[in-house]
């Protein structure tokens, strides 16, 4: 029988906003939006993009930085349970967010989740302005300079012994949907598993990603 492992996006999915955006928006460094367009547009990597914006902001604001950030983070509806789900039934659950450790930990924080099933990004404040390091970059397979790269880590858990559970919203997680088994998906990423005719189930919460799992067949 395959494990199933649920690989599950932290932006824009565990929370419902876009953090990083709500950290610009919040302190609008100047030139900020253009870098967030020129993302968007797929000029730049996202790991340009993201290197790139926070280096607008000084470091000496880390307090300000941080608290903000901890405070947009809103946990979208039955996480929790969708984490109680996954102990009681066995699965192997990953966050895998392109997030920066200071917002990512702490929201993180009240669901118990092993460190090393959190995978992110980290943000440096020892220089003048932020630095953002990379300590899960893409392998030899990926090309797309993800800064954390997501399929990198689900192909750590082969096809023949995993059943691949993927849980996102936008184009980040589009690459990790095309190796998924399973694919729970909202926002942009919708559109883009139907262009691709890319079997998917929508969510809004992840008490609809619980019922849908208790409907899947068991393997064993
Ligand atoms: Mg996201
Ligand atoms: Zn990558």
């Amino acid at each position: 029988m395959r494990k199933p492992v649920i690989f599950c996006d932290f932006d824009g999915t565990i929370t419902i906003n876009d953090n990083i955006v709500a950290i610009m928006k919040h302190f609008q460094p100047p030139g900020w939006d253009k870098l967030v367009e020129r993302i968007v547009g797929r000029e730049i990597s996202i790991k340009e993009g993201v290197g790139s914006l926070f280096s607008l902001l000084p470091s000496s604001s880390k307090a300000e930085i941080v608290d903000y950030a901890v405070n947009a983070c809103q946990i979208r509806p039955g996480f929790g349970e969708l984490l109680d789900y996954c102990r009681r039934h066995d699965i192997e659950f990953y966050v895998t967010s392109g997030g920066i450790d200071f917002f990512v930990y702490s929201a993180l924080a009240p669901f118990a989740i092993a460190p090393d099933h959190i995978y992110c990004n980290a943000g440096n404040f020892e220089g003048e302005q932020v630095l953002i390091e990379w300590p899960h970059p893409c392998d030899e397979h990926c090309h797309n300079h993800c800064g954390m790269c997501k399929t990198t880590i689900i192909r750590r858990f082969p096809r023949d012994q995993y059943k691949r559970i993927l849980i996102g919203d936008s184009v980040t997680d589009f690459e990790g949907a095309k190796l998924a088994d399973l694919v729970f998906a909202r926002s942009h990423l919708i559109g883009l598993c139907e262009q691709l005719a890319l079997p998917f189930y929508p969510f809004e919460t992840f008490f609809d990603i619980i019922a849908k799992l208790e409907e899947q067949p068991n393997e064993r």
